[in-house]
């Protein structure tokens, strides 16, 4: 199993026509309680993250990927839990992996 395969994921709907896709990932999230705030990946493997998210499916928290490890990324090619919020109190940023796009 590849990691680099971007674009394999079939459940990827994103509109050719320029048209941005609705995302309706976000309407089906349960209220998941944020875990730590810290990568367990990177701290087993004893690196260092820049800027952490949480898995709104299921409350995962990992390193985003401008960080070498990108566990929030791996975390969604694992589970197909398709949306992701910035830890940081007071973000409102999410990214939909699945739409590739902030939502
Ligand atoms: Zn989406
Ligand atoms: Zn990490
Ligand atoms: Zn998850």
């Amino acid at each position: 199993m590849t990691l680099d395969a971007e674009g394999t994921n079939a459940t990827a709907r994103a509109g050719l026509n320029g048209q941005a896709p609705r995302c309706d990932h976000i309407d089906l999230l349960p209220a998941a309680e944020p875990g730590l705030p810290e990568c367990k990946e990177c701290l087993a493997a004893g690196r260092t993250w820049t800027r952490l998210l949480v898995c709104l499916t299921c409350g995962w928290v990992a390193c985003s990927d401008d960080a070498r490890g990108g566990h929030a990324k791996a975390h969604y090619q694992e589970t197909d839990h398709p949306v992701v919020a910035a830890l940081d109190p007071g973000s409102t940023w999410r990214w939909c992996y699945v739409h590739r796009r902030t939502v």
